[in-house]
């Protein structure tokens, strides 16, 4: 699943590619409009395909920027401004063509739902294996109120203080440590892989109790997670499975994880253990975090 670091690499991709050019065509696939007509509502959340095609025509991008895990587009038609928020579930990506024969890995090939079409030869594709990803249509962020309730940034001054805070509310004290860092709501953008590695990091159990862990190990915890963060950034993200960048390149971070998918700790040697915590499978090291 892309996870924050790999949003940015597409975020930081998009922007130089596509922003201030208007979409000129919009092409859902099949599939979504039998996903609207069977009662579901496959990526295009909140309206039908059609009035999204409508709405999305003649719209210039703006501005792109990412929130967590979710591609802001700020678009602008007939002088008024809209946002498309984009988030990428388990398998979403964005391809930069000139044609969408150009998506030339099958599997995205096969998948590519909303089409915008940028120029004769230029488009920009999101294609989505397993569909669970999202693109919705709206006026101002309050319209989709989970966006709101999202912590900071990971890398602004507020956020550890804002992550310190929340450890300390009921809500959070007597749940697994894992299960909380994962929670967009005290720490944005944190996923399952980095999660782990930022706990065998600082050797602590995923499943340890947010109150048994004192100030000073949480502290530490959510330094970790911003370094791992910011190195996987750097590697230009992790692709585990699916995760390609808007030219379809797979990242790099998978060969600098630690915990993340071992068989042995590559500390002491020890057999690794999994536990699920918050219906996620969790790596850990049974000696070297407690
Ligand atoms: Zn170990």
């Amino acid at each position: 699943m892309p996870e924050l670091p790999e949003v940015e690499g597409v975020v930081r991709m998009l922007k130089p590619a596509v922003e201030h050019k208007t979409i000129q065509r919009v092409i859902v696939s099949p599939v979504i409009y039998a996903s609207k007509a069977a009662g579901k509502e496959a990526i295009i959340k909140g309206q039908t395909p059609e009035a999204f095609i409508a709405a999305v025509e003649g719209m210039t991008i703006e501005h792109i920027e990412r929130h967590a895990k979710y591609i802001f587009f700020t678009m602008s038609k007939n002088g008024g401004q809209q946002l498309i928020v984009n988030h990428l579930g388990m398998s979403g990506a964005w391809f930069h063509v000139a044609h969408p024969d150009d998506v030339i890995e099958g599997k995205f090939h096969k998948h590519m739902h909303v089409m915008w079409q940028l120029a004769a030869e230029e488009w920009l594709i999101y294609a989505d294996i397993r569909r669970f990803g999202e693109l919705r249509l709206l006026r101002e962020v309050a319209d989709y109120p989970p966006l709101l309730a999202m912590a900071p940034e990971p890398f602004d001054d507020v956020a550890m203080d804002y992550f310190l805070e929340k450890c300390t509310q009921r809500k959070y004290n007597n749940k697994a440590i894992k299960a909380v860092i994962m929670d967009g709501q005290v720490v944005s953008g944190c996923g399952n892989i980095y999660a782990t590695e930022a706990l065998f990091r600082t050797k602590i159990h995923p499943g340890r109790k947010v109150s048994q862990i004192d100030k000073a190990q949480l502290r530490q915890l959510f330094q970790e997670i911003v370094a791992v963060l910011t190195e996987s950034i750097a590697f230009g993200g992790s692709s585990i499975s699916d995760y390609r960048n808007i030219n379809g390149e797979a990242g790099g971070m998978q060969h600098h994880l630690q915990m993340y998918g071992m068989k042995k700790c590559p500390m002491c040697h020890t057999n690794t253990a999994q536990q699920i915590i918050a219906g996620r499978n969790s790596f850990y090291c049974p000696n070297c975090q407690r």
